[in-house]
């Protein structure tokens, strides 16, 4: 990606630390409400709620209970983001997107804390069941935390795992808070305004130790997270606005990212040998000096919204279930969830197909009678397919004397093929192969899910393990370094790392032991990675 062409503010825009224009807050809230988790904020229309709408635009599904009129109001200031972050920050392809980002967006904070975590205002939610795994922002606006501003830290985190899926945990959560603030009027964006919060938490504790922001990983940096944000949106502040060429090297360590380079390679190619000493005395000074905004030209492209169609009781149950989390109250309020849909709704297909989802692990029978009662009503959805296939599939393995059972994993397997289009559709039928050992086409469906969804963790974690066993480590290295960049926060699989380390082996093994004689170690670190040199 090119650096955009910007400029630096007048004087008039020029601010010091501290002294942060009107609106600069943080999407991180501090307070919460006595009552969450206490008293259910959401209720549904039925039962005295307000209506949700559904509007689309090209670049968004929105769900929402706000007025038809703020949701169209705030859908435009959504596709005026998605424009300037891709114009400006990541320079890609604002045309129609195949998938289009789903956002449910809700009126006030105590409803979206009925779904979303405390002290947030907006997140990614995977759907721990969903072998679809479509991710949703789930957010709220209001005067502090305003929707824009959650959308453009949350959109952000979607460019950064389609275009720099490499990128590690400092640079993923410092470039989202970097441009959640940016702010466009009158044919003017500016970029890089003060996180008042943020200069805050670093005028009190100091900036964080350099070698566990940089090198700790995301454990760690979630561990003390309002530490850890201040001082990524501080360093990834510099390394885009700092003084003399900053800006240049850091867009040349992005491209090096988002071409493919690990990030101590991409950070040498820019930096050199990363010196955080020098790199820590540069923060401190930056932090106390004066800033200029960046300001550039813009024009929103206009875009076309559609008319906002009325959501139905059941579908707002469906709404919210996708968005409960995965601990033993959130399951439970997802079944309340499903029971109700079904109860206004008994033929929804959708919710057949979720409850499915839900029962697929434990009552694999029962999961399949809802399936089919889904596929009755559409007979070509590829998510109904993908999901018996996968109903069936665990049947088989608890009864693999079954012949009905392995003509039935066949039969769905085939609908599979031909109708999955989505990343994890892919990746699925690649797993299928891989299993079988069939490596050409387990590779070409693994390729096609990763070029479908660059940030779908599953489908590369799938690619290293076929690339691992068509013998090239150095490649399945790479493609596993990425899966596990890509983990949903929070989630943490023993699995990936266990990967990780046998291809680091199996890299360094190779790398030492070729035809020609041993390789000289230095070489081989080169390929591996020098923090993670196997002794
Ligand atoms: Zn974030």
């Amino acid at each position: 990606m090119m650096p955009p062409m910007l400029s630096s503010g007048s004087a008039k825009t020029a601010w010091r630390k501290g002294n942060c224009p009107p609106g600069a807050h943080a999407v991180k809230l501090l307070l919460c409400s006595l009552l969450a988790g206490c008293i259910p904020a959401l209720i549904c229309p039925a039962r005295g709620g307000p209506q949700w709408h559904e509007l689309v635009s090209p670049h968004y599904v929105l769900t929402t209970d706000l007025s038809p009129q703020e949701a169209r109001t705030e859908l435009l200031h959504f596709e005026e983001s998605y424009d300037v972050l891709a114009r400006f920050a990541f320079a890609a392809s604002t045309g129609p997107v195949a998938e289009r980002t789903q956002v449910v967006l809700f009126r006030s904070p105590a409803e979206y804390h009925d779904v979303g975590p405390q002290q947030t205002a907006g997140r990614f939610i995977h759907h721990p069941f969903d072998p679809e795994d479509t991710p949703v922002i789930a957010m709220f606006g209001d005067y502090v935390n305003q929707p824009r501003r959650v959308l453009q830290h949350e959109l952000s985190h979607f460019f950064i795992a389609r275009y720099l899926p490499s990128a590690p945990v400092w640079l993923n959560e410092g470039l989202a808070t970097y441009y959640e603030t940016t702010v466009y009027d009158n044919g003017k964006v500016v970029f890089g305004q003060a996180r008042e919060d943020h200069l805050r938490t670093l005028a009190q504790l100091g900036l964080p130790p350099l070698r566990r922001l940089l090198l700790g990983g995301a454990d760690k940096f979630y561990d003390d997270a309002s530490f850890h944000y201040a001082g990524a949106w501080l360093l990834v502040h510099m390394l885009n606005q700092g003084p003399g060429h900053q800006r240049t090297r850091f867009y040349s360590y992005l491209n090096a990212l988002a071409s493919g380079q690990s990030p101590e390679a991409a950070w040498r190619g820019s930096y050199g040998e990363l010196n955080l000493e020098h790199l820590d005395q540069e923060c401190r000074r930056y932090m106390i000096s004066t800033w200029d905004a960046l300001v550039a030209d813009f024009r929103p492209a206009p875009a076309v919204i559609s008319p906002a169609r009325q959501l139905t009781d059941s579908q707002v149950h469906l709404t919210w279930e996708r968005l409960r989390d995965n601990s033993a109250a959130g399951r439970a309020t997802a079944r309340l969830d499903l029971q109700e849909a079904l109860a206004r709704e008994p033929g929804s297909a959708e919710a057949n197909y979720r409850l499915a989802l839900r029962l697929a692990g434990e009552q694999p029978q029962d999961a399949e009678r809802l399936l089919r009662a889904a596929l009755a009503v559409h007979p070509q959805e590829p998510r109904y397919w993908h999901a018996m296939f996968r109903v069936r599939l665990h049947a088989q393995a608890l009864s693999p004397d079954s012949e009905d059972g392995a003509a039935g994993v066949q039969q769905a397997f085939a609908q599979l093929v031909s109708l999955g289009r989505s990343a994890r559709a892919l990746d699925t039928i690649a797993r299928y192969h891989t299993e079988r050992e069939q490596l050409d086409e387990a590779l070409d469906f693994a390729q096609r899910s990763v070029d479908r969804d660059p940030g779908c963790w599953a489908c590369r974690d799938t690619l290293a393990q076929i690339l691992s066993k068509m013998d090239s480590p150095a490649e399945a290295l790479a493609e596993q370094r990425r899966a596990i960049n890509l983990l949903p926060e929070g989630l943490s699989l023993p699995s990936l790392h266990r990967r990780l380390k046998q291809y680091l082996q199996a890299t360094w093994t190779k790398c030492r032991r070729t035809p020609l004689g041993a390789v000289p170690p230095e070489a081989c670190r080169a390929l591996t990675g020098p923090a993670e040199t196997p002794p």
